[in-house]
């Protein structure tokens, strides 16, 4: 297949600007081109309502600028805007404009590149998944259905139709809608019922389907459904408000099962509070995300560094396997894989120095980190995510006897990893990080605990159970109202102990059963609510 001028490598000249959609709000929702541009670029240059996530795609080094535009509160004008572009470009720097959506659809893209060119800037625009179509289909509204709707039309809701200075032709637009047609309005809910008045000022019923659909396509997506006669009301009982996209027509009547497949998963709208170290969360987190989730994460421990007396042994004992001095090396956390990482570059080495090592891993998300830092591939994942499950794994392996294993970990771990291998091989451990009780909550777990916000907290361990209690310090009553679940019996006892006890814990001491408990406590809670008002 020939392949766009755009894509070719050659073509990422230094002093582009890539005007980069970033889709609607789900991370995943954002092109391949537009990920690759992203991963390439020296500056970034993103908006309120680019998904931040998606920076984690950045290189480290890469200048992220937040001109973020959300309501009154103007972070940059837009001519602040255009002159960063330009000046960054002009400096041979390779820029990514990270905007919403489509970077045209209601963006302001087409400025921005005309001003680029104006100053002799290359502007390459690698367009988005818009709000005004994925929105609707994550909250189960096809934009066009061979039955219902065979138009769609995206309309600005910016400007207010009452006032005669609007853009839009209603008229048009209304006679569009009633012949089977959708019009999806975005920056319109401040307008909705001028909306609705001048659609039906123009000749639609008052029964013509409506629906509003609020951060689309994230777990904290709202919708709510109805008609151009109620639509406003039961927006206002709802509280739901801006971003949203407002739908208008036949298709956003349609109520068929089938279509509800980002709402129907179980924990859909519901709020999990994960508490535990930042590095181990992402694997609960990415179980409860997948079944709909909004997690929010409270990382009770944080890392603090090492001495120079443990750098030293580290380094050394990392010089040692480069070397072909270990046969295996066992990794506990991400953390672990980051700082073998970081140490075997700092003696100047690379992956191949690592050739014939086994390595183990104690879970999935290890594995992952070991994947994006190392391109290595885990020898050894054990279906139990623990020192002790890892150390089962490499002992079913047959391979233990009389072998020499690397262990870099954090000074706390627990010690039966290294007991159960060292009757019969022979085991270092070296300290690669310390860990310490985190000072505070992030201000947003603060903001959902203070508005009542939290459904579930999950405890995975004694400590983080103490350590979440003492950081909410007089808060720690909020926790009353959330549903508490404990990863199994010591956790519990802890909880207990602090006089939070657990309403569910696993029935098997790791993370998918604890996520079944936690679907237990929320199905039970909030059986009968629906996942879009009607
Ligand atoms: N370029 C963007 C639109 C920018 S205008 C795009 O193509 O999607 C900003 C408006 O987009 C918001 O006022 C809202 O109407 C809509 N919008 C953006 N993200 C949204 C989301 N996740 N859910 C619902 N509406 C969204």
């Amino acid at each position: 297949m020939p392949r766009n001028p755009a894509q070719n490598d050659s073509d990422a000249a230094a002093g582009t600007v890539w005007l980069v959609g970033a889709g609607p709000g789900d991370p995943g929702l954002i092109t391949v081109e537009g990920q690759r541009r992203l991963r390439a670029a020296d500056v970034v240059v993103y908006d309120a309502l680019a998904n931040p996530v998606l920076l984690d795609l950045a290189r480290p080094d890469a200048e992220l600028v937040d001109v973020g535009k959300r309501a009154k509160d103007h972070k940059m004008s837009q001519e602040q805007i255009n002159a960063l572009l330009v000046d960054r470009a002009s400096a041979g720097l390779n820029v990514v404009r990270l905007k919403g959506g489509d970077p045209y659809l209601f963006g302001r893209g087409a400025e921005e590149c005309a001003f680029c060119a104006e100053r002799g800037v290359r502007c390459v625009v690698v367009p988005g998944v818009t709000a005004g179509i994925a929105a609707p289909a994550y909250a189960g509204i096809p934009v066009t259905h061979r039955k219902l709707a065979s138009t769609v039309t995206f309309v600005t809701g910016h400007e207010d139709p009452t006032k005669g200075d609007t853009s839009v032709d209603y008229a048009g637009l209304a006679a569009l809608v009633g012949k089977g047609g959708t019009a999806c309005f975005y920056m319109g809910v401040g307008r909705l019922q001028a909306i609705a008045d001048e659609l039906t000022g123009h000749g639609l019923t008052a029964d013509t389907p409506a629906a509003v659909v609020q951060w689309g396509t994230l777990p904290t997506q709202r919708s709510v459904a109805g008609t151009l006669a109620d639509v406003r009301a039961r927006v206002e009982e709802a509280g739901v408000s801006s971003p949203a996209i407002i739908v208008v027509g036949a298709a956003a009547g349609i109520n068929e099962p089938g279509l509800n497949f980002f709402t129907d998963r179980p924990l859909f709208g519901r709020t999990v509070l994960v508490t535990r170290t930042r590095q181990q969360s992402s694997e609960l987190s990415a179980l409860l995300v997948e079944r709909g989730a909004h997690v929010l994460e409270a990382p009770t421990i944080a890392l603090a560094p090492t001495s120079d007396v443990e750098r030293r042994a580290l380094s050394e004992a990392l010089a040692r396997l480069c070397e072909g001095g270990y046969d295996d090396l066992v990794l506990t956390s991400a953390n672990a894989v980051d700082v073998v990482a970081d140490g075997i570059d700092a003696l100047g080495k690379d992956v191949r120095s690592l050739h014939g090592v086994r390595i183990g891993v104690v879970g999935d998300a290890t594995a992952l980190r070991l994947d994006e830092r190392l391109r290595l591939r885990a020898d050894v994942v054990p279906t139990q995510t623990s020192g002790r499950g890892v150390a089962e794994a490499i002992i079913a392996t047959g391979a233990v006897e009389g072998r020499r294993f690397l262990l870099p970990r954090a000074d706390i771990a627990r010690p039966d990893l290294p007991a159960m291998l060292r009757d019969a091989a022979a085991v270092d451990e070296v300290v690669a990080y310390h860990t310490r009780p985190a000072d505070a909550l992030p201000a947003g777990v603060v903001d959902a605990f203070d508005a009542g916000a939290i459904d579930a907290v999950t405890f995975t361990s004694s400590s983080t159970a103490k350590n979440l209690v003492s950081l909410l310090g007089e808060r720690a009553e909020a926790l009353r109202s959330c549903r508490r679940v404990s990863i199994g019996p010591v956790t519990s006892r802890t909880l207990d102990e602090l006089g939070f006890p657990a309403d569910a814990e696993a029935e098997r001491a790791d993370l998918p059963s604890l996520v079944e408990a936690v679907q237990r406590v929320i199905a039970a809670r909030f059986s009968g609510v629906s996942a879009m008002t009607r």
